[in-house]
């Protein structure tokens, strides 16, 4: 996985593989604010249900269980989110699914898709974003 984070600089380089089977990736987390996971699903009419579908099946797999309550993966809420605002002029910036149980506030996994990352990076460098729903790292998860 190191070499992709090289890549991700030279793209003319290795990793073209991952790229290519676009294969979300696990990864370690901050929580999100639950203010901004709901305005998220509040506004779902922007996202294509078709491409959270696909994501499900695709990595639904590797998708954990709710430690709490036990519910799998299949029947969590999948949000697609952005990382915060400030981590974009940092080139940290991430987007991707989370899996939450929203019955025992629990966010489980966070997938990155380094595709939507790409265009969302694009989107942000022209001051703009797929989401415009934008959250502060600053902010408390709640
Ligand atoms: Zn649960």
């Amino acid at each position: 996985m190191a070499n992709c984070r090289v890549a991700t600089i030279l793209p003319s380089t290795t990793c073209v593989l991952s790229w290519s089977t676009r294969r979300p990736e696990m990864t370690n987390f901050q929580p999100f604010p639950w203010r901004y996971i709901k305005e998220v699903l509040d506004s779902r009419e922007f996202f294509f249900e078709q491409s959270m579908a696909f994501t499900k099946e695709e990595i639904g797999d590797d998708a954990r269980a709710c430690p709490d309550c036990g519910k799998q993966a299949d029947d969590l809420t999948w949000v697609p989110v952005d990382t915060a605002d400030e981590t974009w002029p940092r080139g940290e910036g991430r987007s991707g699914f989370v899996t939450c149980c929203m019955e025992c506030k629990n966010q489980i996994d966070f997938f990155v898709d380094d595709e939507l990352t790409r265009l969302e990076a694009e989107l942000r460098a022209d001051g703009t974003s797929s989401q415009d729903l934008p959250w502060s790292e600053t902010e408390p998860v709640g």
